[in-house]
């Protein structure tokens, strides 16, 4: 084994066809070398002159660099190529000779320059398109190319897993030229026809492995149209918002097909999503089906249970709750109401995907905020009805090209309209040196009789990491303002205590939270007003997002303050995003555009490379016309065993990792 193979098996890179499948990241367009006239510093350029000077100095001091320095020009102007330290690099060039210069352009008193580039002689310079990947570590660009082209005479052994009318339907090309195309395109018509293919491919393979997971879409029930909804905003304290209307509109069109319904409705926390789904139960109600609403925690589930007895109740429906932790009586009791009909809608949480919950006749399933379920949790909730109709709610704004890819355009819903009369939170990102500031602020609003959270990336101190724990900052917080009581909740304590503590800080009997991002899922405290995220640099921006919707639930001021430890550019990009929107789906896109598709669709284990979900991002409208195929395949093969697509069925696998879950 050599040591590039190594360092290759570190990255998950294990065999040929692993390697062929590592996509480029982007390219490096080495084609046409641009005019020097024409360079604009900052950005990356292929350039080429005539060498017309060469300097050269040492470097006589220790410490002191040496440097080479040429003059290159061409017809348009002249620039300056500096290499530091690389004084043996001066044999390569000749005074009067032309070369090509591939680097980063950048400025000095006036002069346009290239520090480092690559370069070659003009009549030996390749030219062409550049793949460049993902950094992996240990590894150079140029040592991943020469693997790659070693790699790419085994091109032709990849197996062709689409399906023959899917090829000659879209009119694309095999397997092998995709490859060969994706990784050394001889020019950019080559290169779009590759990616078309790779793009195609994945869409397909996401498809098909989502509805082999999903119910697909078999016959579901046709609720009838009552006119529930009308009953149902009359018995409201309070007006829906036009958002809300229009959400219920879409689930109440869909219930009433007989197709299934699988429908995503994503909106902002606060944004009213509960009403929405209370309507949908209320229409299943209404036709004589049973309603389950999934909740990913405890807490989570009671106040569900909470809000549905006060609005359904009213309106003559009787909710039950399931959790983890009842009594056996208690739930015995609970399971066969449910099984006797008694109970119209129950919440709850995993506790009602267990085999000896059953329904009377379930007619609906809501999941809220179902990234934290996989979706096999969802599809086994559902095989306890006959065919009951999904709606699934998220609090974290997927960008809507995602959401698109995963539902399909008519599948999503959006409530983009908040209930009236909310504060927005202010927001505020802050240095280290601040935080004295920050606390004396919390802690006089905390003596107010406020109550707010104090997150952080770390459970305890680390050696190795630099960031702020949740133990530390409990513990710094107590000495300091030993007046104010503080609790602390992190993920390594055990279920029932984390539970009685946010009971308890619900219910007043603390007024600040020092946790790890376990409070991320919708606790909702109306009365809490401030929300410290601590090394913020840390967070991703969705992640930041969610935890501000902590705040801000009531009328009174509520505050978000980022406490920066370190700065690179993205954190402070971050930040800033944060501190000028409270939009949650623009955040998501700026999130897409700042981390890239594979990260936030969190498929970057899974293999999907980076280009073609970029390309799928883009081709939403493909993707949607592929669905349409894909259930025809799925029509013909349900688990894809027939011959010719076992190759197919293994890539579906290994995305999807066997039934595994992709967070969105
Ligand atoms: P989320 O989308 O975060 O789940 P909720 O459904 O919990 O939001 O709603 C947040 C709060 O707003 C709840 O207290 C709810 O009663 C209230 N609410 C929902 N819709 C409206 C509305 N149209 N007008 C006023 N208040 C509303
Ligand atoms: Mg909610």
């Amino acid at each position: 084994k050599t040591a590039l193979m190594e360092k290759l098996n570190d990255a998950g890179i294990d065999t040929v066809e692993d390697l062929l499948l590592t996509f480029p990241r982007g390219y490096e367009d080495r084609t046409e070398p641009a005019a020097i006239s024409s360079l604009t510093p900052g950005e990356s350029a292929y350039t080429a002159g005539i060498v017309t000077k060469i300097y050269k100095t040492q470097g006589r001091m220790r410490g002191r660099k040496s440097l080479l320095k040429l003059r290159v020009e061409d017809v348009t102007g002249s620039m300056e190529v500096l290499f530091f330290n690389a004084a043996f690099l001066a044999k390569n060039f000749v005074s009067g000779e032309a070369y090509v210069f591939y680097g980063r352009v950048t400025e000095n008193s006036g002069a346009v320059q290239m520090i480092h580039p690559e370069f070659e002689k003009m009549e030996n310079a390749s030219g062409g398109i550049f793949p460049v990947y993902r950094q992996i570590a240990g590894i150079s660009q140029r040592d991943m190319r020469k693997s790659m082209r070693a790699a790419i005479q085994f091109a032709f052994e990849l197996p062709d897993i689409l399906p023959r009318e899917i090829t000659d339907k879209y009119g694309l090309c095999d397997e092998a030229s995709a490859v060969r195309g994706i990784h050394f395109p001889k020019d950019r018509s080559e290169l779009e026809s590759a990616k078309r293919r790779a793009v195609y491919e994945q869409m397909f393979v996401l498809r098909l492995g989502l509805l082999m997971m999903q119910s697909g879409e078999e016959d579901g029930i046709s609720f009838p149209r009552d006119g529930s909804e009308y009953d149902f905003a009359a018995s409201l304290p309070y007006a829906l918002t036009g958002a809300q209307r229009r959400a219920i509109r879409e689930i109440y069109a869909d219930m009433e097909r007989p197709a299934r319904m699988n429908r995503l409705l994503q909106g902002d926390v606060g944004s009213g999503k509960t009403a929405a789904a209370e309507a949908a139960m209320y229409k299943a109600f209404r036709a004589g089906y049973q309603s389950a609403f999934m909740a990913p925690t405890e807490l989570l589930a009671k106040q569900h249970y909470e809000t549905l007895r006060r609005d359904l109740g009213g309106l003559g429906m009787d909710i039950g709750l399931l959790t983890g932790h009842m009594k056996p009586s208690e739930k015995e009791e609970l399971c066969s109401a449910l099984e006797r009909g008694d109970i119209d809608a129950a919440v709850g949480t995993h506790a009602l995907i267990q085999p000896d919950v059953s329904f009377r006749k379930l007619g609906l399933v809501v999941t809220d905020e179902q990234h934290r379920f996989g979706v096999d949790q969802r599809a086994k909730l559902g095989e306890k009805g006959a065919g009951p109709d999904m709606l699934v709610m998220t609090a974290t704004p997927i960008p809507r090209s995602l959401a698109v890819i995963m539902y399909g355009d008519r599948d999503v819903s959006v409530l983009d309209e908040m209930p009236p009369g909310r504060v927005p939170v202010q927001t505020k990102a802050v240095t280290d040196r601040s935080r004295k500031i920050v606390y004396d602020f919390i802690m006089g609003e905390a003596a107010k009789g406020r109550q707010g959270y104090i997150v952080a990336p770390l459970i305890e101190d680390s050696s190795d990491i630099d960031a702020r724990s949740a133990c530390g900052i409990y513990d710094e917080l107590r000495k300091k303002y030993p007046g104010v009581s503080i609790a602390l909740l992190h993920g390594r304590m055990k279920e029932d205590e984390k539970n009685s503590i946010m009971q308890d800080f619900a219910e007043g009997r603390y007024s600040v939270l020092v946790s790890t991002v376990v409070i991320e899922v919708g606790i909702d405290v109306a009365n809490a007003t401030f929300m410290v995220i601590e090394s913020a640099e840390r967070f991703g921006l969705a992640q930041m997002h969610q935890l501000r919707g902590r705040v801000g639930r009531g009328s009174a001021q509520s505050y978000c303050v980022l406490i920066m430890n370190g700065t690179g550019d993205v954190a402070r990009s971050r930040a800033h995003t944060l501190v000028s929107s409270s939009d949650g789906f623009y955040i998501a896109e700026k999130d897409l555009e700042l981390r890239g598709p594979g990260e936030v669709f969190g498929t970057r284990q899974h293999g999907v490379p980076d280009v073609a979900l970029t390309e799928m991002v883009r081709h939403t409208d493909i993707m949607e016309e592929l669905r349409g195929d894909a259930m025809e395949l799925i029509r013909r093969d349900p688990d894809l065993s027939m011959p010719g697509h076992t190759e197919l069925r293994e890539r579906v696998e290994t995305l999807f990792g066997g039934r595994a879950q992709i967070n969105i």
